[in-house]
């Protein structure tokens, strides 16, 4: 960096300071990263970011048998297990933006860019849900996928017509029973019918949910669906 550059990246330091998203610490400015709105480093601290846990790989699908493959960016524990609340349950706005870098990331990191997606759904919330939350999470998720991919995204097809009580609040045994093959629904299957479908979603724990849902899809026609989510429980 040179003279000028230092000299204005402490003028930005001063005028607008910015701190980590998780822990508050400061953040240098470096000018590289301060125009540079996709990097980590203008969101989060070195010490939080190395408490982001990487998946490196995919995964079989142990979890469902109507699931093909499972994508995960990041285990649910270090910076994600706090990123992830404070992002849903309280909508701070300014995490936003980190989410949809984090997605980039994942998505580079594990090559969906070669696979053979046709479009890409979010599991929906119930109406009772969607209301009080005020915004769908994994659509979110999957609209910042759906941009990285290239790909169509599929919004208000794919609905859950049933409130459950929140697969969050419940053991493992109870997550299974609580969603049914009624409990989600397509629209129009010919959206879904013939399609390789990428399904998104915040966080893969049991997989009940998303192993419901994929069943409405192939109840639909689809051909194949693969999920991604942001993060991952390790059981
Ligand atoms: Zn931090």
């Amino acid at each position: 960096m040179n003279q000028r550059s230092s000299y204005l990246s402490v003028l930005f330091d001063i005028i607008a300071p910015r701190t980590c998203l998780l822990c508050s610490q400061f953040l240098s400015h470096p000018l590289a990263t301060a125009f540079e709105k996709e990097s980590l480093e203008n969101y989060l601290c070195s010490s939080c970011r190395n408490q982001l846990e990487i998946c490196e790989r995919s995964f079989a699908s142990g979890r469902s048998s109507r699931i093909d493959k499972f994508f995960s960016g990041y285990q649910y524990t270090g910076s994600i297990a706090r990123i992830i609340p404070a992002w849903k349950y309280h909508r701070r706005n300014e995490f936003f933006p980190l989410i949809k870098i984090l997605i980039y990331l994942t998505i580079s990191r594990l090559n969906l860019l070669e696979s053979d997606f046709n479009l890409v759904l979010a599991v929906p919330l119930s109406r009772k849900t969607l209301r009080k939350r005020d915004f769908n999470q994994a659509l979110f998720i999957a609209a910042c996928s759906s941009f990285a991919l290239g790909l169509p995204l599929v919004a208000g097809q794919l609905v859950k017509n049933i409130h459950t009580p929140q697969q969050a609040s419940l053991d493992r045994h109870a997550r299974a029973y609580n969603l049914t093959g009624d409990t989600f629904g397509v629209i129009d299957p010919e959206v879904v019918r013939g399609r390789n479908v990428l399904l998104c979603d915040d966080v893969l724990t049991t997989g009940a949910t998303l192993d419901t849902v994929a069943g409405t899809l192939r109840s639909a026609g689809a051909v194949s669906v693969t999920a991604l989510t942001l993060a991952r429980v390790e059981l």
